[in-house]
């Protein structure tokens, strides 16, 4: 590990020059057969097949291991594995680690991908699943059995955005059983603003679909795990197939380069955003970490380095679906995706009774419409002013 500041990091990690062979980035190298010039080199290249060899495609080529040697310095840990997108790395990460009869504890406010995979894969494969209240903090104990392998965070929660408080809830799970897997969708912080593996998290995933790639053209999973998972999750994931074509990994080692100026811009503008809604008479809640207001603001404050420009705001007011619509389709920068980490502005809205259905554990104690904005590289008072008038259509509505 090495001592550098985050925005020095970013740019020099993963660029050694066996991968960038003279230029500044790292070669494309787009391979399925990778040759070997002697027996005696196809024999090296197998037994070194984990350890950064070439040996064939699906295990990698030299741009895979650019990034790979790229994560591994930002996040820690002994190895990343690559796959498809970010919800192929929370399946493959988890199934990595259990068998039929298991048991594993869920984040109550996870991504819904994340808990559908849970109800309805895992279900299949009789490993159970029992969701737990994002802010259940070191009583996360009281829910161990003697068959719980794995216990899945996500900090801030998926929409609602409370903070866990990972400290305690890792104390506690290592008191019980220090076998217990500990793995963090780790997306919102990308992977560099809360440090999972420092806090002896086991294994940090993203969907470097976010903020690594930041420019929402292409999709990437991230997994992290330190030096006693990282052999089983990497055999694992080989076994079930899960890789990242060359071109994508290339798209991802450069997303990274400028992620310490886009950060800090989204986090800028997101929290000056925020604070002007807060005093919006509109506004029943903003859920921005940055704010009091926000669940396990504390945690954050403690834990995280930063934030970013993705957060949530709760209306007084419960839109009819007209309003909705009358508000939501006349946006000039705000656009509806359901996604976010990249360069652009996105807004989302939700129901309560709608967040309600996503809740397994934990309760939705709002009445009002929920917004969620992604705060974009835009000028942050064109933003403020495309918000203002979204409030001015509600009223006039
Ligand atoms: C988007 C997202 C995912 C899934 O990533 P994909 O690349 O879309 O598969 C997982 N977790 C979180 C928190 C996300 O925002």
């Amino acid at each position: 590990m090495t001592n550098q500041k985050l925005p020095t990091l970013l740019v020099s990690a993963g660029r050694q020059s066996r991968v960038t062979q003279g230029a500044v980035n790292p070669v494309i190298q787009r391979a399925s057969s990778l040759v070997f010039d002697s027996v005696a080199a196809k024999k090296k290249a197998t037994a070194q097949r984990a350890n950064g060899e070439l040996f064939y495609g699906r295990r990698g080529t030299l741009t895979h291991f650019a990034l790979q040697d790229a994560m591994v310095a930002l996040e820690g840990g002994a190895g990343c594995a690559l796959y498809p997108c970010g919800a192929a790395a929370v399946s493959n990460a988890i199934l990595s680690f259990v068998k039929a009869g298991d048991h594993i504890l869920m984040t109550g406010a996870a991504y819904e991908p994340t808990q559908d995979f849970c109800q309805v894969i895992l279900h299949d494969m009789n490993v159970s699943t029992t969701f737990y209240d994002p802010l259940i903090g070191a009583d996360i104990a009281t829910l161990i059995t003697e068959n719980t392998r794995v216990v899945f965070l996500e900090s801030p929660s998926s929409i609602t955005m409370e903070v866990q408080d990972i400290p305690a809830m890792v104390k506690a799970i290592r008191a019980v059983d220090p076998g217990i897997i500990i793995m963090i969708d780790n997306t919102w912080a990308a992977g560099v603003l809360f440090k999972a593996l420092d806090h002896g998290i086991d294994i940090s995933i993203q969907a470097g679909t976010k903020y690594i790639v930041g420019h929402s053209d292409a999709m990437l999973g991230t997994a992290v795990a330190n030096a006693r998972c990282w052999d089983r999750l990497r055999e694992r994931s080989y076994l079930m197939g899960q890789m990242v074509d060359a071109d994508t990994a290339y798209i991802a080692a450069r997303g990274l380069r400028t992620m310490a100026v886009r950060l800090k811009q989204h986090q800028q503008s997101s929290i000056k955003v925020a604070k002007w809604l807060n005093q919006r008479p509109e506004v029943a809640r903003v859920n921005h970490p940055e704010l009091a207001s926000c669940k396990g603001h504390e945690f954050y404050k403690r834990d995280f380095s930063g934030c970013n420009g993705l957060f949530s705001f709760v209306l007084k007011q419960r839109l009819s679906q007209a309003q909705l619509a009358h508000y939501l389709d006349n946006f000039q920068h705000f656009r509806m995706a359901y996604s976010w980490g990249g360069y652009e502005s996105l807004i989302l809205a939700n129901q309560p009774e709608e967040l309600k259905a996503i809740r397994p554990a934990g309760a939705v104690d709002f009445e009002g419409t929920l917004v969620r904005v992604h705060i974009g590289l835009e000028d942050v008072d064109d933003l403020i002013a495309d918000l203002d008038a979204g409030f001015e259509r509600i009223m006039a509505s």
